[in-house]
C-alpha cells in the first residue's frame, strides 16, 4: 500500500504506484490539455509530483518538449543563476564484499589490484586535489567492514580536513558509502561531513535482488531506508541518485520522485542533490549486457525535468559525461559537476591517468584548468564555494534560502570570491584572463548594493593574498 510517510520501503516506494503512474503516463501522453496544465503548474516553481512527472515524461510532443527545456532552463537560471559548482571524487579504498553486477570492485573480480590508501596515500591524494584547486571532494569506498571499518572513513575524514597546503584546504567532504546505521551516520555527521551521498542503483525491488546478488547491499529494504536513517542520525543533507541502464527510466524517475516525497513528507526536507549516473565500461563490465541504456535525448529530458520537478534539488553530473553532453544538459539545470577526476584508487598521484582499479571510464578527461575555462567562455561561473555548508546552512535552512530568493546576494558573491582564488592560485595564465573578465562582469549582477561592495574589497584583499572570505 502506497504511503510517502512510511518507513518502509516497499510502503514509500510501492511498485504498485509506480506501475499505476507509469500506466497513467501512458494514457495521458498525448493528452494536451493535461500536460499544458501540467506545464502551468510547474511554471509556479514549487515543484511536480510524481505523477505529472512522468506525464511530462512520457510526452513525446515536440513543442511540449521544448516548452519543458525552456522552463527548465529559466528556472536554472533564477534559482542557481549562472554558477557551477565544481568537486572531484576521491577513491579510497576498493575492497568490496557485495556482488554488484555491474561494478568491476565486485568481490568476485580477481584480477583487479585491491587498494586501500593509507592516511600519508590519502594526505598525497589530497595535496595532489589541492594542486589541481579544488575544494571540495567526494569520498567513495567500497563497502567492507573488516578492510573500511567506519574507523578507516572517519579517520581518512579528520586525515582531509587537517591539510593545509600552500594557499589550499579541503572545506568539504561529502560522503558515498554503503548504506550504515544510525550510529555510524551520527559519526559521520559529528566528522563534519556536508552531504551523505547514496545511489539507489535501481528502484525495482526484484531487479535490484538480482543485480546485487550477493553481500550486504543485497538487501532492498535496508538500503532503500538508509536516507531515512542518515536523517535520524543527524545528517540533513542526503544526495539520491539512479544508476540509469539498470531499469527502465520511466519506472527509476517515478520510483526516484516519490524518494524525494517521502523525505520531504518524513523528514521536511528533500534530498539536497540528485546525481544521473549512466553506466559504463569498466574493469570486467561491458555496459552493453543492461538492456536499459538510454540515450543522450532521454538522458537530456531526465535532466530537464529533474530541474523542474525538484527545484531546489541540486543535481550533479560526473565526469561518466562526454563535454558534448555536459555542454546538453549543463542548461538544463544541472548546478555541480565533477573535474579532472580519477576513479582509480591512489588515481591522482600518477603521472598518468591509471585504468587498473578504475571505477569506471570517465568520458570527460580534461585538467581541471581546462573545464574550469570551457565553463566560463559558455557564460558559468565554476565556483568552488563551500561556505553554505560551512556557515551551518543545510538542509532545509539550505531550501529558505533558495525559498527566500537571496542565494543571488549570498552564492553569486560566494562564486566569485572563490573563483577568484582559484585564478590567483591554480590558474594557466589563459584561465586567468578569460575568468579576470569574467568577475569583472559579474560582480554587477549582484543585487544589494552593500554586497556588491564587500565582495568588491574581499576580491582586492584576495588579489593582495588573504584567502577565504565567505557570505
Ligand atoms: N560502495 C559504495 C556504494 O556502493 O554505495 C560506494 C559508491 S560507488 C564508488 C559510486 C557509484 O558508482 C555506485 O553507487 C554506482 O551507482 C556507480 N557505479 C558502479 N559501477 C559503475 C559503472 N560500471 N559505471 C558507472 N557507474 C558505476
Amino acid at each position: 500500500m502506497y504511503n510517502p510517510k512510511s518507513l518502509k520501503a516497499e510502503e514509500f516506494i510501492c511498485h504498485e504506484e509506480v506501475l499505476d503512474t507509469l500506466a497513467y503516463a501512458e494514457e495521458n501522453k498525448n493528452n494536451v490539455a493535461l500536460i499544458d496544465q501540467i506545464i502551468a503548474k510547474a511554471k509556479l516553481r514549487k515543484g511536480l509530483d510524481h505523477r505529472e512527472a512522468s506525464v511530462l515524461l512520457a510526452c513525446e510532443i515536440p513543442e511540449k518538449i521544448n516548452a519543458l527545456y525552456a522552463l527548465a532552463h529559466q528556472i536554472k537560471l533564477d534559482f542557481y543563476g549562472n554558477r557551477i559548482v565544481m568537486f572531484a571524487p576521491l577513491y579510497l579504498s576498493n575492497y568490496c564484499v557485495n556482488g554488484c553486477v555491474y561494478c568491476p570492485y565486485h568481490h568476485q573480480n580477481k584480477h583487479i589490484p585491491r587498494i586501500k590508501l593509507t592516511q600519508e596515500q590519502i594526505r598525497n591524494e589530497v595535496i595532489a586535489l589541492q594542486d589541481m584547486g579544488h575544494k571540495r571532494l567526494a569520498i567513495e569506498a567500497g563497502e567492507d567492514p573488516v578492510n573500511n571499518p567506519i574507523e578507516y572513513i572517519l579517520e581518512s575524514i579528520k586525515t582531509i580536513y587537517s591539510i593545509q597546503h600552500k594557499n589550499g584546504a579541503i572545506r568539504r567532504v561529502n560522503v558515498n558509502i554503503a548504506a550504515t546505521t544510525v550510529e555510524n551516520y551520527r559519526k559521520l555527521k559529528e566528522a563534519g561531513i556536508g552531504t551523505y551521498i547514496l545511489f539507489q542503483e535501481t528502484y525495482h525491488k526484484e531487479s535490484y535482488e538480482k543485480l546485487h546478488p550477493t553481500g550486504p547491499k543485497h538487501n532492498y529494504a535496508y538500503h532503500t531506508e538508509a536516507m531515512d536513517r542518515a536523517m535520524e542520525g543527524g545528517i540533513d543533507d542526503v544526495g539520491l541518485g539512479v544508476l540509469f541502464g539498470l531499469e527502465l527510466y520511466k519506472y527509476e524517475f517515478a520510483a526516484l520522485l516519490m524518494h524525494a516525497e517521502h523525505l520531504e513528507a518524513v523528514h521536511g526536507v528533500g534530498p539536497h542533490t540528485i546525481s544521473v549516473p549512466r553506466i559504463k565500461r569498466a574493469d570486467d563490465i561491458d555496459p552493453n549486457v543492461f538492456d536499459n541504456g538510454i540515450d543522450d535525448e532521454t538522458f537530456a529530458k531526465i535532466c530537464a525535468l529533474i530541474r523542474v520537478c525538484v527545484p531546489y534539488t541540486g543535481m550533479i553530473i560526473s565526469t561518466r559525461e562526454s563535454q558534448q553532453v555536459r555542454e546538453k544538459v549543463l542548461p538544463l539545470g544541472v548546478s555541480q559537476i565533477s573535474g579532472a577526476s580519477r576513479t582509480s584508487v591512489g588515481g591522482y598521484c600518477e603521472e598518468v591517468r591509471p585504468h587498473e582499479s578504475e571505477q569506471f571510464d570517465v568520458s570527460d578527461s580534461r585538467t581541471l584548468d581546462e573545464v574550469v575555462r570551457w565553463l566560463m567562455e559558455g557564460g558559468y561561473i565554476p565556483s568552488f564555494c563551500t561556505a553554505c555548508y560551512r556557515e551551518g546552512r543545510t538542509g532545509d535552512r539550505f531550501m529558505s534560502l533558495c525559498k527566500t530568493g537571496q542565494i543571488q546576494n549570498c552564492c553569486h558573491p560566494n562564486a566569485l570570491l572563490t573563483l577568484k582564488e582559484y585564478l590567483m592560485d591554480y590558474a594557466s595564465d589563459e584561465t586567468r584572463a578569460v575568468g579576470e573578465a569574467l568577475i569583472a562582469k559579474e560582480i554587477h549582477n549582484i543585487p544589494n548594493e552593500k554586497a556588491k561592495a564587500i565582495c568588491e574589497a574581499h576580491l582586492g584583499s584576495i588579489a593582495d593574498g588573504k584567502r577565504d572570505f565567505r557570505f
